[in-house]
């Protein structure tokens, strides 16, 4: 049996108990104020924000990448993300509160990079001389750079909760790096 076919048996199971116990959400929310949180985490398979915060279908809106780190890819998905919720009928989190949370962790990949500066400038889009800022040896210090910059992009509302946290892939624990605050203050 092929990683597929396991994978696909657990889908049934998964398709059954989310029928039964009707949770399933044939379609997209008509706004966004059920999401409750959107959280970017890194891709690495040891973070999944599912496992790490225990995050359940419907709960959060989840964007992965190398390191869990904002960059203008990212914050392009973003802008569109909010602009499929104007697109399905409303203000993503219109009403409701969001929060915003920057999940990165230790002992992450990117920090294998640092022997390849052109390749990380590419991905944050900055000069390669500018790359101390991004901080990929330290995740505390890059948690707080990547919240810094969240703070000043003006697509994102005000009023959502920002927050920067570090899971150590030892002990299994997040740590609040940088803790909930309106992203801008009104
Ligand atoms: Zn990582």
């Amino acid at each position: 049996m092929s990683n597929l076919d396991s994978f696909l048996q657990r889908n049934k199971s998964f398709a059954a108990q989310q029928s039964a116990a009707g949770t399933l959400m044939p379609s997209l929310p008509s706004a966004m104020p059920d999401v409750k949180a959107f959280i970017i985490g890194c891709a690495d398979m040891r973070v999944d924000p599912a496992d790490v915060l225990g995050i359940k279908p419907g709960e959060a809106v989840v964007l992965r990448n190398i390191g869990g780190r904002i960059t203008p890819v990212l914050l392009e998905e973003m802008g569109l993300l909010g602009r499929i919720g104007q697109v399905a009928g409303g203000i993503p989190g219109g009403g409701g509160e969001v929060h915003l949370i920057v999940l990165q962790h230790t002992d992450c990949g990117i920090t294998r990079l640092t022997g390849d500066p052109d390749k990380l400038a590419h991905y944050f889009q900055v000069p390669e001389a500018q790359l101390k800022a991004k901080a990929v040896t330290d995740p505390r210090a890059a948690v707080a750079a990547d919240v810094a910059l969240l703070q000043t992009i003006p697509l994102l509302p005000g009023q959502w909760l920002l927050s920067g946290l570090v899971y150590d892939v030892a002990t299994g624990l997040v740590e609040v790096v940088v803790p909930p605050a309106p992203i801008r203050a009104a």
